[in-house]
């Protein structure tokens, strides 16, 4: 087994343009330039790590000295071929500017651009992480850039062209090149696993592929270790116990318990998981993957698996894109947490503040029989009914604080309380009829000023508010992070503040 892992990414690492993965746009204009034999003498790579850069650079340098002529095809055989291939070519100098700061090393090979090739067609030279070149360094190459010899190409790979001067990008034919995506990436992983015959998890191949975030590099890396981790076998439990991953199954759970708005079995999960040393940050990632699975369920009603189909019928489409962009938020701000614990457990306390505010609404709307002619009878009615009806501005705030007292055939007869008398204008008393009207087109209204003898909507909704705030503020000061916290400051935190969070 060891022989294969250790060497997998440089085995397959791709020969010829025909075999590199992604990267389709400067493929095909570089395939175009050597086919039409149109050669720059400077050829700048830009990328993140891992997406190609040098392994491009080292097919093009292929492709203009192969013994059989210069194309996009290099024939992969001649000695020139096999030699670039084995890293041992003579006329392909390699430089990582990252590690040969050293002015003089640096300035000296530079300056001998000069000498013509031992023995290829062309002198090149290939200098990674050009960006890191010393200022002195840059000058030798900006000077040999500027006058280049026929003989001579230069290849630079960067992750930082920002950092280069302008001088020396206006002087090079420039390729941005592409983050790889996950499907490029699990393509490449699998092509691999297939032809080592080695056995594996496909969801567990997603995963490494998740890890690569755009680098075939890294991932490559990963599964490197994972078949040595699983004695040539790749599977989700070992990637998890590898990566500090957290089980698919408690992201499910922990998703289950937010969904039933079961703010203690959510903190209790949180705890637990954080006791089991999981990495939470990539927890949180999981769980934003896990909403956009139940996002696209819902739309488009393809998802196979039956457990997403059934937490896609508990919670509605528009919680869902907000839960997503808190978690997305949540991620941006972990960094910045006193600890991944707490940062995980406030973004899940601002999805269960808003899931309960939007519930409240949802239920009691959802209660009510829509009737044609006025028939209620009592508080409780009266509650549902504005509920439905859908007050606008100062009716709403208006309907809330009044009490049922009776209803005739024509007429509504509420009780406001005394000390809200200054909401009884006339424009906000016609706005509330208007909105009565539409159902109940001949109603008529009469507000009297008066002592409530019950709580009103209003009032009951402050309570669950302040009941809920009461809860969120105890769970939050009782957490053993906000505890070490206040410890370590020596300070306490000021439990009004808490109910400053942000619900979106
Ligand atoms: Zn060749």
């Amino acid at each position: 087994m060891s022989e294969h892992y250790q060497v997998l990414a440089r085995k397959y690492r791709p020969h010829s343009f025909a075999e590199l993965v992604g990267q389709t746009h400067t493929k095909k204009t570089l395939i175009n330039l050597l086919d039409a034999n149109n050669l720059h003498h400077g050829f700048l790579f830009t990328g993140t790590r891992g997406v190609g850069k040098t392994t491009i650079a080292r097919i093009f340098a292929k492709s203009i000295n192969c013994e059989q002529g210069i194309s996009s095809t290099p024939c992969g055989k001649c000695p020139t071929c096999i030699e670039i291939d084995k890293g041992q070519s003579i006329d392909l100098i390699e430089l990582d500017a990252a590690s040969h700061t050293g002015v003089d090393n640096m300035r000296d090979i530079l300056e001998n651009v000069q000498y013509m090739p031992s023995k290829n067609r062309y002198k090149i030279y290939l200098i990674d992480e050009v960006h890191m070149l010393s200022k002195s360094s840059f000058n030798a190459l900006l000077k040999t850039l500027e006058e280049p010899p026929e003989h001579a190409k230069f290849l630079l790979a960067t992750t930082d062209s920002q950092k280069l001067p302008l001088t020396v990008l206006s002087r090079c034919l420039q390729f941005t090149l592409q983050q790889l995506t996950h499907d490029e990436i699990l393509g490449q992983l699998k092509f691999i696993m297939d032809a080592e015959a080695l056995s594996y998890e496909e969801s567990a191949l997603g995963q490494i592929a998740d890890f690569g975030n755009g680098s075939m590099r890294d991932a490559l890396s990963l599964l490197d270790q994972s078949i040595s981790y699983g004695k040539g076998t790749v599977t989700n439990a070992d990637i998890k116990a590898m990566l500090g991953l957290v089980h698919h199954d408690d992201i499910i759970k922990l998703a289950t318990h937010l969904f039933n708005q079961d703010a203690k079995a959510v903190i209790n999960f949180i705890k637990d998981l954080s006791h089991r040393s999981e990495n939470l940050t990539n927890a949180l990632k999981d769980l934003s993957s896990l909403f956009h699975k139940i996002s696209i369920a819902q739309i488009v009603d393809i998802e196979s698996n039956k457990t997403i189909q059934n937490l896609s019928t508990q919670i509605s489409n528009f919680d869902l894109q907000i839960f997503y962009q808190m978690s997305i938020n949540g991620s941006k701000d972990m960094a910045l947490a006193p600890s991944e614990q707490i940062g995980f457990e406030m973004t899940l306390l601002r999805m269960l503040v808003f899931r309960s505010d939007a519930q409240l609404d949802a239920e009691e709307i959802s209660n009510v029989v829509e009737p044609t002619t006025l028939d209620i009878n009592n508080q409780q009615q009266w509650e549902t009914l504005t509920q439905a009806l859908e007050f606008k501005g100062g009716a709403q705030i208006l309907v809330e604080n009044t009490l049922f007292d009776n209803v005739s055939s024509t007429t509504l007869t509420l009780t406001l309380d005394n000390q809200f008398a200054n909401l009884l204008s006339d424009h906000v008393q016609k706005s509330m009829l208007t909105t009565l009207r539409q159902k109940f087109s001949t109603l008529n209204l009469v507000i009297n000023l008066g002592k409530p003898n019950a709580q009103t909507l209003a009032q009951k909704k402050t309570q669950v508010h302040n009941e809920k705030m009461k809860k969120i503020q105890e769970q939050f000061l009782n957490d053993r992070g906000v505890q070490k916290l206040e410890r370590t400051f020596d300070t306490k935190i000021n439990i009004n503040s808490i109910k400053e969070i942000n619900h979106v």
